[in-house]
């Protein structure tokens, strides 16, 4: 007997046969409390959320999406669906209710010919990127090899091709899905078009992906790639003349510059561990060698403290900050801000901020944008608005329990502070722990927002997918 939550919150009993039928015809696992793969369909990034389910299923083929979402839908049970299990907000499990979990589907397929990859949608980025770079091709995902494809993608997805590339949900040329009702669709330009406009930037409200198939980009083996340390003493001055480096770089640069403390690495000096500093750090999406000239200035924009650039394999850029953002270890709280313009006062101000963080572990990743990312229109996709120039990033990362207050009340006050150089606009894969409600979702989404919800009704008109950025159907 499974003691289980409903949607609206009730408690109810599922009965052992049930539970034993879905069983009978899983091609993967179901799992309940203490049972083999329980923890593993369960345990997320963030150690801020230790979520007991119920169920979990762990699915190991589309159909048993079917199976488990329906299983889910005909009890009225609270939904979780997990990816990568990389949800910052902590979505992709729940207390009580079923966690359909996809970590066991993992395969990639390469056409090398065609240039794509078919990754099915429990793959992390470091599995794709292992399966397509012994043809020298990439599909544009995050920066953090952990991360999961399935969340990172449908929620919009920045990495280090972004500039050339645009976002990993520009890179999408078809997905396939299983609706609520447990009906297997593809999405793509020509099959269930207002499907696949509203996976790409809408989140996971429509459907449960069970894989995407991707465009690749000639990239690699080997990369450019530049991580340059210097002092936050120098922090207003090295800002500002990288924006205006960035202003004017081209597309194949993209770069990111991050306040922060350097970490007792026993792979940097010992006389800079505990130094505050702005990392600076970009990637060049073409030949190598020519991006070690390409990126020679932003390496000289004051004196470093180190300098860690080089020409190296794309899988080892992609996993250079993996161990800055350990899984479990630690706690963490992210909030984000596009900014229309990053003038000297909202550096001032990002300086000032983070010398007060509560944490020396918490990041302040400033992200240039602009490029591929810019010359997709608002409404192409369901991501919305591209015209701002700069993302700002609040990662907030502490260990105690004890000191959650501070560092998320630090984290909402600097971003209430820079509201000012932004229209409310965030990346919602960086949104918060939903606190912000409808309003973030509706700023963020623009204009985009009222047809996501007609299209929530359409697709999921019980609002069944509702632990994400939530959509709620028009009514
Ligand atoms: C360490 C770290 C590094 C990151 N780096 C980047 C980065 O470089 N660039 C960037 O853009 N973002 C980055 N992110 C944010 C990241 O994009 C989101 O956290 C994303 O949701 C992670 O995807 P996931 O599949 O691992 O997440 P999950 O936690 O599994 O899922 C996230 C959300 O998507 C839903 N979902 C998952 N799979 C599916 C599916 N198949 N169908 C429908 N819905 C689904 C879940 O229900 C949940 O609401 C990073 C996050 C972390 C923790």
């Amino acid at each position: 007997m499974a003691d289980i939550m409903t949607r609206s919150g009730e408690r109810t009993t599922i009965g052992d046969s049930a539970v034993r039928e879905l069983a009978r015809e899983f091609e993967g696992q179901i799992a309940a409390p203490g049972e083999a793969g329980y923890d593993e369909g369960r345990l997320l990034w963030n150690g801020m959320f230790d979520p007991k389910p119920s169920l979990v299923a762990r699915c190991a083929s589309a159909d048993d999406v079917a199976r488990a979402i329906t299983f889910a839908r005909e009890h009225d049970l609270l939904v979780a669906v997990r990816g990568g299990g990389h949800s910052v907000a902590g979505y992709s499990a729940c207390d009580d209710g079923i966690v359909i979990d996809l970590s066991l589907m993992q395969e990639v397929q390469v056409d090398v010919d065609a240039r794509l990859a078919r990754v099915q949608a429990g793959a992390t980025w470091s599995v794709v990127d292992r399966a397509t770079q012994p043809y020298g091709l990439a599909a544009p995902g995050g920066v953090v090899s952990t991360t999961g494809v399935a969340g990172l993608t449908l929620g919009g997805g920045y990495g280090w091709l972004r500039r050339k590339c645009g976002l990993s949900c520009d890179n999408l040329l078809s997905a396939e899905v299983v609706t609520v009702d447990g009906k297997r669709l593809t999405a793509s330009a020509s099959e269930n078009a207002d499907l696949f406009w509203g996976i790409r930037g809408g989140g996971g409200n429509f459907g449960i992906v069970t894989s995407f198939e991707f465009q690749l980009h000639p990239i690699g083996p080997q990369f450019m790639y530049a991580a340059v340390l210097y002092p936050l003493e120098h922090g207003v001055e090295v800002i500002s003349a990288w924006r205006d480096f960035m202003a004017g770089a081209p597309d194949e640069i993209t770069s990111d510059v991050t306040p922060w403390t350097v970490p007792d690495d026993p792979e940097l000096p010992e006389e800079i561990h505990g130094r505050d500093i702005v990392m600076l750090e970009a990637a060049y999406a073409g030949p190598a060698e020519e991006g070690e000239r390409a990126l020679q200035p932003l390496r000289e924009l004051a004196e470093p403290l180190f300098d860690m650039s080089g020409i190296m394999p794309y899988v080892e850029a992609q996993s250079s900050v993996d161990e800055l953002l350990p899984a479990r270890e630690k706690r963490y709280y992210w909030k984000s801000l596009n900014l229309h313009e990053l003038n000297d006062a909202a550096i001032e101000t990002i300086i000032a901020q983070c010398r007060k963080r509560p944490s020396k572990t918490t990041l302040v990743p400033v992200r240039y944008l602009g490029g591929a990312i810019a010359r997709v229109g608002a409404e192409e996709t369901a991501f919305g608005d591209r015209s701002a120039p700069i993302l700002l990033s609040i990662d907030a990362a502490w260990s105690e329990p004890e000191e959650s207050e501070a560092n998320i009340a630090w984290a909402r006050e600097f971003w209430h502070e820079m509201l000012r150089y932004s229209d409310g606009s965030a990346y919602l894969n960086f949104g918060g722990y939903a606190e912000d409600g409808d309003s973030l979702v509706e700023a963020s989404l623009g204009r985009n927002y009222r047809r996501l919800t007609e299209l929530k009704r359409t697709y999921d008109p019980e609002n069944v997918l509702r632990l994400n950025h939530n959509i709620k159907p028009a009514t």
